[in-house]
């Protein structure tokens, strides 16, 4: 139909006859001349239809915004004075001889203009309108990129791409998962996997040796900004490996893949323990653009009479950490309100602080409300530990440990945001040394990562000391962003049976749930571990999105609807008859569905 893209078309096509196929992007009628910008995925040209050509001149009369129209005519220079430098095509224009609507359009519900602000309600509900607007279209693209690039390095490293299930058994990542009911097998369900580990394992006994695939994981659960029901791995395992390889192969493929689409020259990935990213940045995956951290001072204030700070102080489980920032003593007491009440958030209960005004004055050089409750010295002693200068503040954290990482953790990144203090655009790293298991509230213990993730110890330690047991676990941060994460897989069945054990998964239990799993690691299981990468939060940092939403082509939203098709939506009586599902309450509206009426 076209010859060119309307994008395509630049000087070296000048007295060239083309066809252009496109949506009308825009119409001016100018004293008797009809300009009409013509829009494909791939740009915009300007098409001029003058009345010397009396029917293409009516029917471009005619069309409007969105029409879907082919344009046969004259590539010619644009007259001097009218180019436009900032459009690709912007030397050139189109003199239409012959204009066919294909498809008239009615008004689009928002203009397709980058200025304009839309509600993402609005975008959502008409996604195959929005994604016509440039931007995203070139996400688009760039995702194509992006994985293209991606199962070539892979391709060329020897990895087999191989599907597996998406009706399947549950896969546990930590999250609720998503059921489909069995029609064949009446109160039977299948699970949507949370990610495809244990078929990757499979695929390692079964000699496949490097695998990949890029593959639909589905996680139900709360959903916060940046992410959704079901998101987009890069899914990596192999055998006869060992973190070592992983972690080196893993690095050059996201070096290489920024260099190659971005032109962006990443530093090597240093490696941090999980204890030291958690004892200096508050976080498993600090952003280590930003040089502040978290001093510990417990051992300082313990003797305090002041029972905020000498409480967590003195508590195995709690933390007293201070946060120097560097020139911070330009904060005013309204942004410290402000910082006061976004820990909160973390559930910090407030945020004491200290403002170094003039250090040879001593502790009368201190501006701070605390200072009365530490006492002279001891505040002194806090000052030099964290080796703050006049004109700075120092923040602290007392409470939980894991409240007072998480608040500071926070903290520290969103001033370094507001102080502008980013050192760097780029800051990879690779976290290694996680715990094997985090105590829950009640006591018992989980898996951080997941439970095919091998100790670093034997099973006989393990089970002497799960509680500190290190796991051969590691994930890759980017600006302080998980980009992925994997580990060395367990592959004896005596050591996933103790694993089993701790969780509190009983024999019975995991033969019913893993019974697969245990009999493979019987029968020639290799070493092997692997990782995955979060594809969509990838893509989201590389083209600077400020929503993962902006990245996917049909996203759900917050509350994991799809505004467009409506779904989830009602299924009839008969559809759940055969499914053998009597609904307990009648299905309220879903938001954005138009429909109310549900089954009794
Ligand atoms: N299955 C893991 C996850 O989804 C990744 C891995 O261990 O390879 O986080």
């Amino acid at each position: 139909m076209r010859s060119h893209y309307c994008g395509g078309i630049n000087e070296s096509h000048i007295d060239q006859e083309v066809t252009l196929c496109g949506w009308v992007h825009r119409r001016r009628d100018h004293g008797g001349v009809i300009f009409l910008d013509l829009r494909d995925r791939d740009g915009i040209s300007q098409v001029v239809v003058d009345p010397d050509t009396a029917e293409s001149f009516a029917l471009a009369e005619k069309v409007r915004s969105e029409y879907v129209v082919k344009i046969k005519g004259l590539v010619r220079r644009r007259p001097a004075g009218t180019e436009n430098s900032t459009m690709a095509t912007g030397q050139v224009e189109l003199l239409g001889k012959e204009v066919t609507i294909l498809n008239a359009a009615a008004t689009p519900p928002f203009p397709l203009d980058e200025h304009v602000d839309v509600g993402e309600d609005v975008r959502l509900r008409y996604r195959f309108i929005d994604l016509r607007r440039p931007e995203m279209l070139n996400r688009l693209r760039f995702r194509s990129r992006v994985t293209s690039y991606i199962r070539n390095y892979l391709d060329s490293n020897g990895f087999m791409d191989v599907e597996t299930p998406i009706l399947t058994r549950a896969t546990p990542e930590g999250a609720r998962d998503y059921l489909v009911p069995s029609r064949t097998h009446e109160g039977a369900f299948f699970a949507l996997p949370q990610s495809p580990q244990l078929f990757k394992q499979m695929l390692m006994v079964s000699g496949v040796d490097r695998y990949y695939q890029i593959a639909k994981c589905f996680r139900d659960e709360d959903l916060r900004a940046d992410r959704q029901p079901e998101f987009t791995q890069v899914d990596i395992e192999a055998s006869f490996i060992n973190e070592e390889d992983l972690m080196s192969l893993n690095e050059d493929m996201i070096r290489n893949l920024f260099k190659d689409v971005m032109d962006v020259k990443l530093p090597a990935f240093p490696r941090m323990s999980h204890a030291e990213a958690m004892d200096r940045f508050g976080s498993d995956k600090p952003d280590l653009r930003i040089p502040l951290e978290l001093q510990d001072v417990g051992d300082l204030v313990a003797g305090v009479d002041f029972k905020v700070f000498a409480g967590p102080a003195k508590n195995p489980k709690g933390r007293v950490a201070a946060l120097r920032v560097p020139k911070g003593g330009v904060l005013s007491r309204k942004q410290i309100d402000e910082y006061t009440k976004f820990v909160g958030i973390y559930g910090a209960k407030g945020l004491a602080y200290i403002k170094v005004n003039d250090l040879a004055k001593g502790v009368e050089g201190l501006q701070s409300p605390i200072v009365k409750f530490l006492g002279d010295e001891v505040a002194m002693a806090v000052i030099e530990r964290t080796g703050a200068e006049d004109g700075d503040i120092v923040f602290f954290g007392a409470d939980k440990t894991s409240v007072v990482n998480e608040a500071l953790g926070a903290l520290r990144i969103r001033v370094g945001h507001d102080l502008k203090m980013l050192t760097c655009d780029w800051a990879p790293l690779w976290v290694v040394d996680f715990p094997m298991f985090e105590e829950l509230p009640d006591g018992s213990l989980t898996a951080i990562h997941h439970p095919f993730t091998a100790p670093s110890c034997s099973p006989e330690e393990l089970a002497a000391n799960p509680a500190t047991a290190l796991s051969r676990a590691y994930d890759m941060v980017l600006n302080g962003t998980e980009l992925g994460g994997g580990s060395i897989r367990i592959h004896s069945d005596k050591m996933q049976q103790e694993v089993f054990r701790i969780l509190g998964i009983g024999e019975e239990e995991s033969r019913a749930k893993f019974g697969f799993l245990l009999d493979a690691l019987k029968y020639g299981c290799p070493p092997h571990g692997g990782l995955a990468f979060g594809l969509d939060r990838l893509i989201m940092l590389m083209t600077g999105s400020s929503s993962i939403r902006d990245v996917i082509a049909f996203p759900k939203t917050q509350s994991a609807t799809c505004l467009m098709t409506q779904a989830p939506g009602e299924v009839d009586e008969k559809q759940l008859r055969e499914l053998h599902i009597r609904l307990r309450k009648p299905v309220k509206a879903v938001e954005g569905n138009t429909s109310e009426t549900g089954e009794e």
